[in-house]
């Protein structure tokens, strides 16, 4: 544990915001406000703002919203917000980096191409930052972010900075959880700041390849250009929640303007008009849809956080 070089007396740096609309930062475009929202201005404004905080008030750390609703009813919450703040990338040796959780996973992806760097290349088509990618196991073309993590770095509500091991952690597809007794909980009183990844030998060229063609093939299979938050549902065990999501006839079926999309079924769209209410709607539907049709129950990767509504 290391306590940051502060004194108490120092003034917060960064931006202090009160009911600040999430829907500026979330890719769905949707949602309430946020009670206060912080951008830090740096690490030691952070820990800063942390040592300032009642303990007692819940506290979300948020990348770049990509899976994320935050339902309009709002956020009684303190959001962090450390998405192009912590925006470090530093080679430690020869294979080895270390990257700040607000980097942009596709930003890491690119960087390790250009340094002759092989295994972050799945990254580069998913538009969260690298803090987000940690708390969710991101995962792509058959590659996931945790078996290239060597060791964690995390700040607590205190402000006070811990250096964490793989072993702290449970990991599975998308999910991430502290072990079993552990005297932290990740995402409530502790949050990754940054991670060394271990990555291999590579040629840039074969790299910068890769990269093009995962994003084409992102292009022509993903709703890109209209908001969403990236897959829904999970998959189950040997199938596609995209597949069953189709099979039940869903593809295009609209809840206000949230819509299965037609290009990927497990993506909803936001055609402009939706609120956050219309897309948690259409998540209940498809997943009771899905369950009445093959019993097979989705599990949802895309968090939703906030007030219900009265
Ligand atoms: C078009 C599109 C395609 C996508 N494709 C993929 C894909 O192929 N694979 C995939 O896995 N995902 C995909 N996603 C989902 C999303 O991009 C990833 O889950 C991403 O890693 C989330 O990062 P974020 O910064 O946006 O996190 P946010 O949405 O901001 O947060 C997600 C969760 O992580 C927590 N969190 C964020 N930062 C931290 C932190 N520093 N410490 C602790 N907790 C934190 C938040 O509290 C929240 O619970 C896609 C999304 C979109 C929109």
């Amino acid at each position: 544990m290391q306590a940051m070089n502060m004194n108490q007396q120092q003034k917060l740096r960064g931006e202090l915001l009160r009911n600040e609309p999430m829907a500026k930062h979330t890719s769905w475009r949707a949602g309430g406000v946020a009670a206060v929202f912080y951008k830090p201005a740096d690490i030691n404004d952070l820990s800063l703002f942390l040592t300032q905080q009642d303990s007692s008030k819940p506290v979300l750390f948020v990348g770049l919203g990509s899976n994320l609703l935050v339902r309009d009813a709002g956020l009684d919450a303190i959001v962090i917000c450390v998405s192009g703040v912590l925006n470090k990338i530093e080679q430690r040796d020869e294979y080895c980096l270390y990257v700040e959780a607000g980097v942009p996973s596709p930003k890491l992806a690119r960087f390790s191409a250009k340094h002759s760097l092989t295994g972050a290349e799945f990254l580069c088509g998913i538009p969260g930052t690298f803090g987000g990618a940690l708390a969710m196991n991101a995962g792509a073309m058959g590659g996931e972010i945790w078996p290239i993590v060597k060791n964690i770095t995390t700040i607590d509500q205190y402000g006070l900075i811990h250096r964490r091991t793989v072993a702290d952690f449970d990991i599975a597809y998308r999910s991430v959880k502290e072990k079993t007794g552990s005297d932290f909980k990740i995402g409530k009183n502790e949050w990754f700041i940054g991670a060394t990844l271990q990555l291999q030998k590579g040629i840039r060229e074969n790299s910068e390849q890769k990269i093009r063609s995962h994003l084409a093939r992102r292009g022509a299979t993903q709703p890109t250009q209209q908001p969403n938050a990236g897959s829904v549902f999970r998959n189950p065990a040997g199938d596609y929640a995209a597949r069953l999501i189709e099979a039940a006839g869903l593809k295009g079926y609209c809840i206000g303007g949230a819509c299965v999309s037609e290009k990927h079924a497990n993506f909803i769209i936001n055609t402009g008009t939706a609120t956050a209410s219309d897309i948690e709607s259409l998540i209940s539907h498809i997943h009771q849809v899905v369950e009445n049709e093959f019993k097979v129950n989705l599990i949802r990767e895309v968090r939703i956080m906030g007030n219900k509504s009265e």
